[in-house]
This record gives C-alpha cells, sequence and structure tokens, in this order.
C-alpha cells in the first residue's frame, strides 16, 4: 500500500510501541525495572522508555532457554514441522510488515522506502528460506571400513546469543535467527540500545506463530547485556554483527570463559575500482554514489573509497558529484527521501569529526561536509565526498559509517589492487571494467568476502553466502553455509 508523507507521519502518531524485552514466553519488565530512552534521530523527539535488561533478566532468560531446549520442545520436532512454524512466522512479519517498516524508520532514521522495500521484507524472506530449506539438508553416510556405518550428522548447538548492530536492525537479526531457529537453537537476541523496536515487537509473532517459549526471546539493553551474553558459561554460541573492536572483546569473554562458538561479521572498509574501461562511467559514478550514500553509509560492506584510474578522473569526478545530489537527506518518513538521519548524536557526532579530520589532512572536500535540515531537530549530514591525494590518509583506512567517500586516484591495475588489498579489512570489494579477463583477475586477487563487477550492492537472494576476510570477521551470514554457525558435526560409528 502506497502511503503518502501526511499518512506516514500520522500512522506514527497512532503507533503503540511494545518496550519489554521478551522472556520465557511473555512480555516483561526489567526485574529492576530499569530503562533507557528510545530517540527518533530524525525529530530529537523519545518514541518509548524500553526495559534495560537486568543481569538477573539474562541469566532467567538464558535458563529458559537451556529448559526449552533440552526438553526438545523446538530441536526434537521434525525439521518440516520446524520448518512449518517458521513460514508462519515469517508470514506474519509479512502481515505486519506496514508497522515494522515504521518502527525501523523511527527508531534507526533510515527512509520509510528503505525498511519497506529492504529490511522487513528482507527479514521475511530470510526467515522462510531456512524454513524452507531444513528439510532438505541432511547429513551423509561416510565411505569408510565395510565392517562400519559412519554416520556424519548435524546437531543444534544449544542455547545461541545473537547480538546485532542498529544500522539494520531486523535484517540483521534474521540472519542469525532464521538459520539457528531452524536449525533446532534456541535463540535469544540483543537488539543494540540504539534501535530495539523491531526486534521486540517480531519476539510477539514469533510466539504467534508457535515457536515454544523459551525458544525465541529478545533482551533490550546495551553492552553490558550483550557482554554478560558472552561470558556466559549457559550460551552455547554467540553470533555478533558489529564493530571489530567489540567483536574482538566478545572472542575475548568466550575464551575466558566456556570457549563458545564465536561467529563475527565485523566492519569494512571497502574498495570500489573504476577502471579506465569501464563500460559506462556513469553508471559506474553512480553505482559509487550509491555504494555510499544508502542507507546513510551507515552499511558495513559501504563502498568507502573509490579508487578511479587517473586517465578517466576528471569525467568520473564530474558524474560522482552529479550522483551525488540524488542523496540529500529528507524526512525518512517521506517515501520520496533517499537519505535519511544518522542513528544517533554518538555516531552523528563522530561521522562530523571524520569530516573535521579530513579537512585537516590534506584532502580536499569536492562536495558535502555539513549538517542540515537542522530545524527538523534530527541528525542529518550531507553527502560528503573527499579526494585525497594518498591511500595513507586516516580518511581512506578508518571505517566511518557515515555518508562519506574517499576518492583515490591510481595509475594501473596492479597498484589499484595492492590499494585495495591494504587494509585491516576484507568485507566487499567491487571493479568495474568491460574486460571479461581483467574482471575475473582483479576479483581473485581481491581479499574480501564479496566481490562485485560492474554493480555494487546486488544481491538480496538468501543463497548466497555473507561474511569478511581478515578482521571483517569469520564465518557466514545467509546461505546453507549459515548453517555450519549453529551446528555442531557429529561421528557415529557402529560396527557392524
Ligand atoms: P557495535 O558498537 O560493535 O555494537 C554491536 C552490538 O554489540 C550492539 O548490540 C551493542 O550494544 C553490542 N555491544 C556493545 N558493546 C558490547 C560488549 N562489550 N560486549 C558485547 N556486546 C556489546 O556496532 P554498531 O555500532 O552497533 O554497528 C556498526 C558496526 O557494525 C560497524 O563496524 C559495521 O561495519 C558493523 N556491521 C557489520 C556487518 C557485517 O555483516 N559484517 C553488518 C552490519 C554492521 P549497544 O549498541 O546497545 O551498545
Ligand atoms: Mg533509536
Amino acid at each position: 500500500m502506497d502511503r503518502s508523507h501526511a499518512e506516514w507521519i500520522a500512522q506514527a502518531a497512532e503507533l503503540k510501541i511494545e518496550s519489554r524485552a521478551f522472556i520465557d514466553g511473555a512480555y516483561v519488565d526489567a526485574a529492576d525495572g530499569r530503562c533507557f530512552d528510545c530517540i527518533d534521530p530524525a525529530r530529537g523527539v523519545k518514541l518509548a522508555r524500553v526495559s534495560w535488561s537486568a543481569p538477573s533478566d539474562v541469566d532467567a532468560a538464558v535458563a529458559a532457554a537451556r529448559r526449552a531446549f533440552d526438553a526438545g520442545v523446538w530441536s526434537g520436532l521434525s525439521p518440516r514441522a520446524r520448518g512449518g512454524i517458521l513460514k508462519r512466522f515469517a508470514a506474519l512479519i509479512r502481515d505486519n510488515a506496514d508497522e515494522l517498516a515504521l518502527l525501523e524508520t523511527l527508531d534507526m532514521g533510515k527512509p520509510i522506502a528503505d525498511s519497506l522495500s529492504v529490511d522487513i521484507p528482507g527479514a521475511a524472506y530470510c526467515v522462510e528460506w531456512f524454513a524452507e530449506a531444513i528439510d532438505k539438508t541432511g547429513g551423509e553416510l561416510a565411505p569408510v571400513d565395510p565392517k562400519l556405518v559412519g554416520l556424519v550428522s548435524r546437531e543444534p548447538i544449544g542455547v545461541v546469543a545473537a547480538v546485532v548492530p542498529w544500522n539494520f536492525p531486523l535484517l540483521m537479526a534474521s540472519w542469525k535467527f532464521g538459520p539457528a531457529l531452524a536449525a533446532g537453537n534456541a535463540v535469544i537476541v540483543k537488539p543494540s540500545e540504539k534501535s530495539p523496536l523491531t526486534a521486540i515487537r517480531v519476539a510477539g509473532l514469533a510466539h504467534e506463530a508457535g515457536i515454544p517459549a523459551g525458544i525465541f526471546q529478545v533482551l533490550p539493553g546495551a553492552g553490558d547485556v550483550g557482554q554478560q551474553l558472552a561470558l556466559h558459561p549457559d550460551v552455547d554460541c554467540l553470533a555478533f554483527t558489529g564493530s571489530t573492536a567489540v567483536g574482538k572483546r566478545i572472542a575475548a569473554c568466550a575464551a575466558e570463559s566456556n570457549l563458545k562458538r564465536v561467529w563475527l561479521e565485523l566492519g569494512g572498509k571497502s574498495p570500489n575500482i573504476v577502471l579506465a574501461d569501464c563500460p559506462d562511467i556513469e553508471a559506474a559514478a553512480r553505482g559509487a554514489a550509491a555504494a555510499i550514500f544508502f542507507n546513510m553509509g551507515e552499511m558495513c560492506t559501504a563502498g568507502s573509497r573509490v579508487l578511479v584510474q587517473e586517465s578517466i578522473r576528471a569525467p568520473f569526478i564530474a558524474a560522482l558529484l552529479a550522483a551525488a545530489r540524488h542523496w540529500l537527506p529528507g524526512d525518512p518518513l517521506d517515501p520520496d527521501s533517499t537519505m535519511g538521519a544518522i542513528v544517533d548524536t554518538l555516531q552523528f557526532d563522530k561521522v562530523l569529526a571524520h569530516i573535521d579530520q579530513g579537512r585537516r589532512s590534506g584532502a580536499k572536500l569536492l562536495c558535502g561536509g555539513q549538517p542540515v535540515r537542522r530545524e527538523s531537530g534530527g541528525l542529518f549530514i550531507e553527502p560528503t565526498i573527499f579526494d585525497c591525494p594518498t591511500p595513507d590518509l586516516a580518511l581512506c583506512r578508518e571505517e566511518i559509517f557515515g555518508p562519506v567517500l574517499s576518492l583515490i586516484t591510481f595509475s594501473d591495475v596492479e597498484q589499484a589492487i595492492a590499494i585495495a588489498n591494504d587494509s585491516d579489512y576484507g568485507l566487499a570489494a567491487a571493479v568495474w571494467t568491460a574486460d571479461l579477463s581483467t574482471a575475473h583477475r582483479v576479483s581473485r586477487r581481491l581479499r574480501a568476502g564479496t566481490v562485485w563487477v560492474n554493480c555494487y550492492d546486488e544481491g538480496g537472494d538468501m543463497n548466497l553466502p555473507f561474511g569478511g576476510f581478515k578482521q571483517s570477521g569469520n564465518g557466514r551470514d545467509k546461505s546453507l553455509h549459515a548453517l555450519d554457525k549453529y551446528t555442531e558435526l557429529k561421528t557415529t560409528l557402529i560396527k557392524l
């Protein structure tokens, strides 16, 4: 249903927001009654007071998850029955898409058009895909000594905690709870305190779909809740999406506690290489702008470094500046807005500090660089592009997680590959070229979990694995490979 800007504003005013934790089959206040404010970053107004899960709430959720898992109320179902319930869950997410999209947009500032077309349908699709897949994957019969039967089977790990970020709040959560639930685990989601509302809301939908108490729980709160889960002796697996710094701390917590399985989807500083023989300079420039300005640049895969070959530098920059104009920020509730608000004042100040530092570092500001729409009370930053004289600048190395693009000029392909790979990160990369062999040669040499050729950020299909090389993480979300995170392999040998 296509709603107008005014209709979304009216619907937002009517919205009833659930803001409590979901533990053992019910919404509950924090044990100590503590709350935190949930703010709409596009208006600077309070949306809700959200429960801040207390340590005893975390213990209660883990205990409920353990009980439910051990009782076999979920893992003991046939994969087909489990899949059926998850398909109902996916359908309920779709049925409530307008409300969920509105919550996502109000909570973290992304354009409503994106919440409606990307985040919410993407989450429903993920749950549905793993629901459909789970009765079509099996174990192996190992070709062993004929006196033996060697079975290789997959079993759910047990209690899985998913600690997730705020940039695609429900979608990133679904990439964890979709496969983890399908595999038969009990899942506890810890959403970011910056964007807890959709995770809280879908807990009720999971319950309505028939997922048993203790199998899907949500614990809102800050990093302390994530840390307690990472240290908890009765959590068997911690699946994390977030910053590399926090990812390292989580790995350390696992090492200090019970060596729980830790899966990390972390940051990036992804290179987008535009070669002189690219098929269409304007298309490459539009792609480069979308690669950094979509979702306000709050993207782990953001193409935050664009590497352009010297001979096409001038026409490429002209096309890039034209393309950037498409991404001027607007009210996220306006269906025509392409860019919304920065998630909170902390992130807003951080992005502006990077811009300020960039200005002083010798990089040339080509466009943007300013906060805009201040009269709205919201946190908006213009699409910003720096021309960087050297790839050694902090602007070209540090993840900014905002609408800031660093342009680097190179002379030949070898130099481009070297600059691209000279990063602690390795999440994504792209190359634009009309030559098939160049496309293959360059993509083989790029050290990144995803490489795009003549496009950027394509590939919504769930059968494509997603994750990083180097300090961008380990393991993969999406695709059947994601099930590796949430299952243990068991070898059973029977002597005949
Ligand atoms: P973050 O600060 O690392 O937070 C991620 C989650 O961890 C949040 O739920 C956060 O809670 C929680 N947390 C904070 N401190 C913790 C601790 N000491 N122990 C356990 N949990 C803790 O990251 P973010 O700012 O939300 O997200 C941005 C980052 O995520 C960027 O680096 C981005 O590249 C990365 N990202 C990666 C992917 C990917 O798939 N590779 C996808 C999206 C985003 P609070 O927010 O409540 O503090
Ligand atoms: Mg918020």
